[in-house]
């Protein structure tokens, strides 16, 4: 245990807070003011009020979702407070969706509203947050949920809009700023790594694309596969389902094969239809993890086939997506997906840019380049006398109806304390799942729908390595790791924006991306999303670092990893409710799109309408501005 360096303290959590009260000061002009000792909330007028530098457990942080659950379990709201404050809109939630509805409320009604957004977060954004560390004195960024501008269909001319008003020419933006072939120039290839538990022994296989990518280079499966702890046939196979092109379906039509396709999970297609060994089952297990948050089990073939995943080259589909796909892989196949862009912190700096559009005190500059190395003010965010206030640490209880349905009653609990404001119109941007407790007068058929949407949890992980050698000497820019806790890990993506500069010498420290979905893998995808959120709100921070301190060690060591040496800092972001549920032809009904439950479930009520990704049954950015329009569109008088 000693030598993984976990009982080694990590002092850059203790130099940063130094660093940032400096920084906040120059922002406050004052560091008087002495945190409150009794505050079990911290104040965010408060100097050093600086979440994105948290380390530790992240995402859905301690103290963030307990009100909600308790509430869940039946906990009466008790004894409220009431605020006397009064809105024209209150948002429940400031995630990119709430905040959007934000945004479009004022362009419709006049910048003049009086607008309150809750969150029950310390910090804003929901899934888009920023983690930020500063390595050998330099800002280095990495998302710690929403990764980038990136859709399978193109952005709507709503979406699109929203970033023109921020400022952000995406395809003009990702010429300047990203270098995504940065690492593949200097000769770093994408790995996957094979552990003993698994597979017989711990290997690392470096080969571009042996995982996915059709970019494999010159060299075969079966060279890249040489020194592999697989079996001769499971080398063979693996060889047949990546470079051969058999039509395992024969006796079927191209339609015919698509239907069949979209009725078996993709490891059935695997083991059933191309009989493929074993081990090659255990090594595409966790292929689907980073796109579905779920195993090969639980997504189906044609959906695999429609993202481009090995072993059907010799079947010969049919191009074109079929109403039995999920939204994902029907919308690249279709349409090729929308524009792309990464920003260092993801698309943080997208819910960043609408809160200093909406509150311009808590953020200095005027571009999408700036705004990613700008300090924000969180002091700034909920001030008495602004039109637009934005709370944090607030967790909404109730949103009732009130005044005949004129007037809607908010209570949120902060700091133990249920207050509640009032408000001509609300937006519920907060999950799905939750609204039936907060709104208990909605219909029943609409709370059976809206209880649907299970959210997939997903873990992105931040770890900040004094350097980046190790990958440098082994030749590796990422690794695929489908028998390990974290299924993948990747070098931070080089962008240069603004002020902010990515590493470019391997001597530079540098930030890393570890990613795990929980699952339990043969359950229907509800149940293994219900299992896989149990176990990361039982799971504490030292068992998320034994693990990464263990695995980095086991692909990393034989390339001079030390992580007692060189690992500087960690940030666990998870997320127990992470992407917004989409349509998996294997286990929801077969219905058409408009009967489906994001749909019933999204239905105005008096004057509170449901925006959210969930609203749009897609875990994308742009449907949650999309929602936030429908949603601001339906207000009555709006
Ligand atoms: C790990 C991860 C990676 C992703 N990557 C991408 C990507 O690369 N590209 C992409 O387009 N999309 C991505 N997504 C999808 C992402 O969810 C959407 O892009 C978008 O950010 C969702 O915004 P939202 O506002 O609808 O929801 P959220 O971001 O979930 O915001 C909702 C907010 O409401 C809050 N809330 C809930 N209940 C309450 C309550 N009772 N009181 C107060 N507040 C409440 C929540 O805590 C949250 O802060 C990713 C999602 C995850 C989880």
């Amino acid at each position: 245990m000693t030598e993984l360096g976990e009982g080694r303290s990590i002092p850059r959590r203790d130099v940063l807070q130094g660093v940032l009260v400096g920084a906040a000061s120059l922002l406050t002009g004052s560091l008087l003011r002495a945190p409150r000792a009794d505050a079990a909330v911290p104040a965010t007028d408060l100097p050093g009020y600086y979440p994105p530098i948290r380390t530790g457990l992240r995402g859905s942080h301690p103290g963030s979702f307990e009100q909600a659950h308790a509430l869940r379990d039946g906990e009466r709201l008790g004894a409220v407070t009431d605020t006397g404050e009064m809105y024209d809109l209150v948002v429940v939630g400031g995630g990119i969706s709430g905040l959007a509805a934000a945004h479009f409320y004022r362009a419709r009604l006049g910048a003049d509203r009086r607008i309150l957004l809750l969150d029950n977060h310390d910090d804003f954004g929901g899934h888009a947050k920023r983690n930020e560390f500063h390595l050998g004195g330099g800002l280095q960024l990495l998302n710690g949920g929403t990764l980038e501008i990136d859709s399978p269909r193109p952005y709507s001319g709503v979406a699109q809009g929203l970033l023109k008003d921020l400022g952000v020419d995406v395809p003009a933006l990702a010429r300047k700023v990203e270098h995504r072939k940065f690492y593949a120039g200097i000769g770093l290839r994408q790995a996957a790594f094979f552990d003993r538990e698994t597979f017989g022994a711990d290997h690392l296989a470096v080969g571009s694309g042996f995982a996915e990518d059709p970019d494999r280079g010159k060299a075969t499966v079966a060279q890249l596969l040489a020194h592999s702890p697989l079996s001769p046939q499971a080398r063979l196979d693996m060889a047949r389902i990546l470079e051969g092109a058999l039509d395992y379906l024969p006796d079927l039509s191209g339609e015919q094969k698509k239907d069949r396709l979209s009725r078996i999970s993709y490891r059935d297609f695997l083991r059933d239809v191309a009989k493929v060994d074993p081990a090659v089952l255990a090594y595409y297990q966790a292929i689907t993890h980073a796109w579905w948050g779920i195993g090969a089990d639980a997504v189906s073939a044609l959906d695999c086939w429609g993202m481009g995943y090995p072993g059907f080259k010799g079947l010969n589909l049919p191009p074109g997506a079929i109403r039995r796909m999920g939204p994902t892989p029907a919308g690249y196949k279709t349409t090729g997906g929308s524009f792309k862009l990464h920003f260092p912190d993801g698309n943080a700096t997208i819910a960043r840019l609408l809160v200093r559009s909406l509150i311009p005190e808590s953020m200095r500059g005027a571009s999408a380049e700036d705004v990613v190395t700008a300090l924000a003010d969180y002091g700034q965010l909920d001030r008495d006398g602004t039109n637009v206030r934005l709370r944090l640490n607030s967790t909404v209880l109730n949103v009732a109806g009130t005044q005949g349905g004129r007037q809607v009653n908010v209570v949120y609990v902060r700091d133990g304390e249920r207050r509640r404001v009032q408000a001509r119109h609300c937006v519920m941007a907060c999950w799905n799942t939750m609204i039936p407790y907060l709104c208990p007068q909605l219909p029943e058929a609409q709370k059976a729908a809206l209880h649907q949407a299970v959210k997939t949890p997903l873990v992105y992980t931040s770890v900040a390595l004094r350097n980046w050698r190790p990958f440098a000497r082994l030749g590796i820019r990422d690794a695929y790791s489908p028998g390990c806790y974290f299924s993948s890990l990747y070098l931070n993506s080089i962008v240069d924006i603004g002020a902010y500069r990515s590493p470019r010498n391997p001597r530079q420290p540098t930030l890393l991306h570890m990613i795990r979905t929980p699952c339990a893998p043969g359950l229907p995808e509800f149940d293994q999303n219900r299992a896989g959120r149990e176990e990361l709100l039982a799971t504490p921070f030292s068992v998320f670092e034994r693990n990464i301190r263990g695995q980095l060690t086991r692909i990393l060591g034989p390339g001079g990893f030390d992580p007692a040496r060189d690992i500087e800092g960690i940030t666990v972001n998870r997320w127990p409710h992470g992407y917004a549920p989409e349509y998996n032809p294997l286990f929801d009904p077969d219905v058409p799109p408009e009967e489906r439950a994001h749909v019933i479930g999204r239905a105005p009520f008096g004057n509170i309408t449901i925006a959210n990704s969930d609203a749009g049954g897609e875990a994308y950015t742009d449907a949650a501005i999309d929602q936030a329009y429908r949603a601001v569109a339906e207000l009555p008088g709006a």
